[in-house]
């Protein structure tokens, strides 16, 4: 029995024709052969303006019950989902995370998956049916519903890949991965390969085409995830192993990522135990935070700067200011509006010269730099969220000829 996992996007089922669109695609794999698993976001804007109600009501509101609103989004998709696929005449039922079930640990808003029962799936598939399982959501051991993050039927889909032992198609509104977001970037080519490790750069460095988590899910189970667009036929873009990536391009592709807020506390005493009592708090608070700048020392005093998701500046930002204040330091200072510019490649490990390129682009662009943070395979810059769209394209203009192997037609580059 040959399983394949098909998740379809937000845009790709906004409304009922699409919906209708997404249900051929899934009759195109039955009728090849496959036993497909649906996997569906929220209708386009769905999630969004769930959100959106929420916050009218207060502007942080717990998170058990904002957990139980968004699940909405996506059970209404299902439903709609199975119907359409019920009347074009092949059965389908649709599940709920709990009815599957998908566990998960109980960090509401961002929990993780825990566990999957196949069990119920396997039934219905041998009983002849499609199920189509609500992306994004999943279950406690205490049957608290909760959700996975922003993006998050992505990583549903690729657990329940690799559950199944299944391939993972990922049908979206893109072709697939492309060597930058490609409504920035107009000339950004399609990937061909990639591996997990550079597209989990790629996704955590702003390629929102992929949710972060569904990566590394599908790096540890080596789920092999095709991404391609659900409105055509074209050949998408391959996730897998990187020896199955024969390319090994200098930089694969350069993203930005407007989703993190930089706070700084200024004047703070520089001596040991400081940044520890910071980040702790921040870590006990389930907060993640990224970049993290700390400035030469002036009589004993020094400024901190670091980045947390947008979602998680406000909880940041008070706990930061307690501390602040039993420490002795002079002010926190939170900026919404910075973007984080990256080049990613796995060539990186040993090409010298990337980060000097880079600095050299954006400097001739008048683009300051706040932050800079690297890794074996990635460069960051922090800068003003002005530049953002900016500095892509000019970097992806300087990396174009190393991206991608040109395909070419009578022996011409296109
Ligand atoms: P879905 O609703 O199908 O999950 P998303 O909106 O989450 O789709 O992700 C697809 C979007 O990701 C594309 O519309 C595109 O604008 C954006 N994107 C950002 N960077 C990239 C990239 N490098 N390659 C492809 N798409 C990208
Ligand atoms: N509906 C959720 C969101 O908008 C999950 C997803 O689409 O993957 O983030
Ligand atoms: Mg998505």
């Amino acid at each position: 029995m040959k399983i394949i996992v098909q998740k379809f996007g937000g845009t790709s089922v906004a409304n009922l024709e699409r919906i209708e669109l997404c249900a051929k695609r899934v009759i195109e794999a039955v009728e090849k052969g496959y036993k497909p698993v649906v996997v569906s976001s929220a209708m386009a804007g769905e999630t969004d303006s769930l959100i959106n109600l929420a916050k009218e009501v207060s502007p942080r509101p717990p998170e058990r019950e904002m957990d139980m609103l968004l699940a909405v989004g996506e059970q209404k998709a299902i439903a709609l989902f199975a119907m359409t696929l019920n009347k074009l005449g092949y059965p389908a039922v649709s599940l709920c995370g709990w009815q599957v079930p998908i566990i998960t640990d109980n960090i509401h808003t961002k929990a993780r998956i825990r566990k999957i029962g196949v069990r119920r799936l396997l039934n219905l598939i041998e009983e002849g049916y499609i199920p189509v399982v609500a992306g994004f959501q999943g279950v406690t051991e205490d049957w608290e519903i909760t959700t996975l993050g922003r993006g998050g039927s992505d990583t549903t889909a690729v657990a329940l890949a690799a559950a199944l032992r299944a391939d993972c198609e990922i049908n979206t509104d893109v072709p697939g991965v492309f060597t930058a977001d490609p409504r920035i970037v107009p000339n950004a080519r399609k990937i061909k390969k990639i591996s997990y490790e550079e597209m989990l750069e790629l996704a955590s460095l702003g390629a929102k085409v992929m949710q972060i988590r569904s990566v590394e899910f599908a790096a540890k189970y080596k789920v092999r995830i095709h991404v391609r667009s659900t409105f055509s036929d074209e050949e998408g873009t391959w996730i897998v192993p990187e020896d199955e990536v024969m390319e090994k391009v200098v930089v694969r592709g350069v993203t930005a990522d407007t989703s993190e807020s930089r706070i700084t506390v200024v004047r703070v005493p520089d001596k040991p135990g400081i940044a520890a009592e910071i980040f702790k708090a921040l870590g006990d608070a389930h907060i993640v935070v990224d970049m993290i700048v700390q400035n030469v020392s002036h009589e004993g005093y020094t400024d901190m700067s670091f980045t947390v998701n947008k979602n998680d500046a406000d909880k940041a930002e008070e706990i930061v200011k307690k501390i602040a204040q039993k420490i002795g330091a002079k002010e926190v200072i939170r900026d919404d509006k910075v973007a984080k510019i990256s080049v990613v490649g796995i060539g990186m490990r040993s090409a010298y010269g990337v980060a000097g390129r880079m600095f050299e682009i954006l400097a001739k662009n008048g683009i300051n730099i706040m932050a800079i943070s690297t890794s074996e395979i990635k460069i960051s810059c922090l800068i003003e969220e002005k530049y953002a769209e900016l500095a892509v394209r000019v970097l992806h203009e300087e990396f174009i000829e190393e991206m991608e192997e040109f395909e070419t037609i009578n022996g011409k580059s296109k």
